[in-house]
């Protein structure tokens, strides 16, 4: 997907601060963080939206959960924890249109972020 923002990212036509990657996955900085840690987690394959997952895709989703974990206590987070978000479509407040999932920690967070 040229015209996705996050699928560029994945090409490195886009620069990021690459936490973790694999053949599947990729975990970045937000470039707007909303929290004194907040990385994003995404798949490798474009999927626009939560509404849009498959069955063939619960394993990566698992996998991008089991990470988020990791990379969570990676950065010190697991004593207190965390928060990890994901956004659906307009109402949801999703603006990037390729799943992502928000981990969020570092401070005790507001009910909304
Ligand atoms: P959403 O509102 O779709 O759940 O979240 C999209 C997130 O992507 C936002 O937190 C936003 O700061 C982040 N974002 C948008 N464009 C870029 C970018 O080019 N690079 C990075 N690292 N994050 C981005
Ligand atoms: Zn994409």
């Amino acid at each position: 997907m040229s015209d996705c923002i996050f699928c560029r990212i994945i090409n490195q036509e886009i620069p990021s601060k690459i936490v973790y990657e694999d053949d599947e996955i990729l975990a970045f900085e937000d470039v707007n963080p909303l929290a004194p840690i907040h990385i994003l987690l995404i798949p490798k394959k474009h999927i626009a939206t939560m509404d849009d997952v498959t069955e063939e895709d619960s394993a990566v989703l698992g996998r991008i959960l089991l990470k988020a974990k990791e990379i969570a206590a990676e950065k010190g987070l697991n004593e207190n924890g965390y928060r990890i978000v994901n956004n659906c479509k307009a109402h949801g407040g999703q603006e990037v249109f390729h799943i992502h999932f928000h981990l969020l920690g570092g401070e005790k967070l507001g009910l909304f972020v």
